[in-house]
């Protein structure tokens, strides 16, 4: 069976930088990705707070730049999906669809995946109207009318690119106050095409065979009532990609991998970065530093039981 000093699992900017690091120290390290290396950044349209990228950077541009970086650096990238995670006489197993791979380290960078509404109309009509990314599927809504829901970073930023097709964009948020940064609030309240519903709630999405539109609820007044639009765009929040390893390194309540300094986890010779970790920040820069840090705790991990 194949056995590498490190396996890295995932190919955002968390696992890319964990990968150029290992690759420099000259490890013997492979990184394993189920789709192509970049995670959520390439579905970012324009990145403006990497520092040094004074003009903003494309997500995808800034994606491809991170895998070319590691690879020059030699890290071998293969496309797999890993499955599971266990420990079996002093290594460590990751399970794939193929079979399993033994690795002295691991450091786990398996990002999070947009989280869902769970309303009616949501799940059917998802790739028919209902969309996670405004920067994949906005050329779609030229001169239409979207509604975005969340009141987050992505919901403040995605709103704002939609405006670039659309014709009119709702931001409903269910509170009265947004949690994007201050930047983009101001952005999102100067955008004529942007209208923001304070305080609702939608309760289901409507339509046959694309979305017509989207029953909403004023949560201060109760009031229901059908919003007709041709998109509805879903940024309330992220959910991490962890479901394989549950059961071997330790979660917090809504999945996320706890970190005990140094980005190490509950299992021995295991360690974490980027957005599958619980933290206070979920940012690519956070994510690149904490996939320096894991590398090169796992390289010392790997010194110390040799
Ligand atoms: P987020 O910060 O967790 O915000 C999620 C938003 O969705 C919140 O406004 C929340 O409302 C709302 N929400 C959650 N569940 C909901 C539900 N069931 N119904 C209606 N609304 C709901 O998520 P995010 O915006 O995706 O950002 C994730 C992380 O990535 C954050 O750390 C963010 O800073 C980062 N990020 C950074 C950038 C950037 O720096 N440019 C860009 C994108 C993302 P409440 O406010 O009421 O809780």
């Amino acid at each position: 069976m194949e056995t590498r000093d490190l396996v890295i699992v995932g190919g955002g900017p968390a696992g890319l930088t964990a990968g150029l690091y290992a690759a420099r120290a000259r490890l013997d390290v492979v990184l394993y990705e189920r789709l192509s290396p970049g995670g959520q950044v390439l579905s970012t349209d324009w990145v403006e707070n990497w520092p040094g990228a004074v003009e903003g950077v494309s997500g995808f541009d800034l994606a491809d730049k991170m895998r070319d970086h590691a690879l020059k650096f030699g890290l071998e990238i293969v496309s797999r999906e890993i499955s599971g995670l266990s420990a079996e006489g002093g290594r460590l197993l990751l399970h794939h669809h193929g079979g399993q791979v033994t690795a002295k380290a691991v450091i786990l960078a398996m990002g999070a995946s947009p989280a869902n509404l769970g309303i009616p109309g949501e799940a059917r009509l998802t790739g028919k109207g209902v969309s996670y990314c405004g920067t994949c599927d906005g050329p779609f809504y030229r001169d239409q009318t979207v509604v975005c829901f969340g009141g987050g970073d992505t919901a403040a930023e995605e709103a704002i690119f939609l405006t670039r097709f659309a014709r009119k964009v709702y931001l409903a948020h269910r509170r009265d106050q947004l949690r994007a940064a201050a930047v983009l609030q101001e952005r999102v309240l100067a955008n004529e095409k942007i209208e923001v519903l304070w305080s609702h709630a939608p309760v289901s999405i409507n339509g046959e065979n694309g979305v017509q539109s989207v029953t909403m609820r004023n949560l201060k007044t109760g009031e229901q009532f059908d919003l007709p639009c041709d998109g509805a765009f879903v940024f309330v929040g992220t959910r991490p990609s962890t479901g394989f390893c549950a059961g071997a390194v330790e979660l917090d309540q809504q999945g996320f991998i706890k970190t005990f300094g140094d980005q190490k986890t509950s299992m021995p010779g295991v360690f974490a970065a980027g957005d599958c970790c619980g933290k206070l920040l979920r940012q690519i820069v956070v994510a690149a530093g904490e996939g320096a840090t894991a590398a090169y705790a796992a390289q010392r991990y790997l010194e110390e039981h040799e």
